[in-house]
């Protein structure tokens, strides 16, 4: 296959290892800086055009999209769709991860567990919220925040509403949320592969911090998770419609709470911790996807 990552820079741990793999395994691997491709979006021939190439015979993109360029990002692989391109990840997937609110809304309609979460407009009813969740101490997220910077662990109630007001005078969206004491600052990220959890790992907070983050300081060992904690990582990959994801997860006293799905997880983290090829994994489950496509566009 001819596999494009697109990615930032090729020295990043998780593209490199993405293309040592893909080349391990017999594939031809380019490394495409997301911000330097530039579209050409008419009706009969969409293309993505990319330095002084047209980018036209890759099989199989591989997104590695940071956050912060969601919105080019994602229009460059929508643009690989338009062209028959298939992606590891497809770009409304992606989106829908990338919101921290509507990932929760489908999730619960899913009925998929979560820590109880509030969310409102109007300043008058932060008091409302705070009860809707339990009250202190409760947790409370910016929506556009990510390695746990905009998180926030309000130990009463007159904490967390000052931290609301204050967020909400900026007019900054946030997620009020019941706070989990009994996962004891750690988190566990599953992830999954198709339809397989194919590593996890538990993360635990540095002294004096909730916040599990490797990024933090948090420091991460091997787990076995639970069938209820597997199912609950599946079932959440699913819900948004993602093939590849690092899912997030509490555990609580009632069974598994889901705290994010990750679009692009990291792979340093995961493969440091448990040893697991799991680059390899991803080139596999994206030769089985482009075998099934090609059978799907022959019998059409
Ligand atoms: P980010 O996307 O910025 O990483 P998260 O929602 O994953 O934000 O939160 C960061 C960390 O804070 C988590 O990994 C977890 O350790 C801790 N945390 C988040 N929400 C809760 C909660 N409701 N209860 C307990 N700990 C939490």
């Amino acid at each position: 296959m001819k596999i494009g990552i697109l990615s930032r820079s090729s020295n990043i741990y998780s593209t490199k290892r993405l293309m040592e793999a893909g080349r391990a395994r017999g594939h031809e691997v380019d490394v495409i800086d997301t911000l330097k491709c530039y579209m050409d979006i008419t009706s009969k021939k969409p293309m993505v055009h990319y330095q002084e190439r047209v980018l036209d015979d890759f099989d199989a993109i591989i997104p590695r999209i940071g956050a912060s360029i969601t919105f080019y990002g994602t229009a460059v692989i929508r643009q690989f769709e338009m062209m028959g391109v298939s992606s590891l990840n497809e770009s409304v997937a992606i989106s829908r991860s990338r919101d921290k609110l509507r990932s929760l809304q489908l999730l619960s309609r899913k009925g998929i567990g979560l820590p109880i979460t509030g969310f409102a407009h109007s300043t008058k009813m932060t008091q409302e919220l705070i009860k809707l969740v339990g009250g202190a101490p409760l947790v409370i997220k910016l929506l556009e925040g990510t390695q746990g910077k905009g998180v926030v662990l309000a130990e009463t109630d007159g904490a967390a509403e000052s931290v609301i007001d204050a967020f909400r005078e900026m007019d900054a969206n946030i997620l009020v949320q019941e706070f989990i004491k009994e996962a004891r600052g750690s988190d566990i990220r599953c992830f999954v592969v198709g339809d397989q959890v194919v590593a996890s790992m538990k993360r635990t907070a540095k002294l004096g911090e909730f916040r599990s983050n490797l990024h933090r300081g948090g420091s991460a060992e091997v787990i076995s998770i639970t069938t209820e904690e597997r199912q609950a990582a599946l079932d959440a990959t699913k819900a948004l419609g993602l093939n590849v994801a690092g899912v997030d997860l509490l555990r609580s006293d009632r069974g598994p709470l889901i705290m994010e799905v990750n679009s692009s997880p990291g792979l340093n983290g995961i493969e440091t911790a448990t040893g697991k090829d799991v680059a390899g994994m991803i080139i596999e489950y994206l030769e089985k996807m482009d075998k099934d496509s090609t059978e799907t566009k022959g019998r059409g």
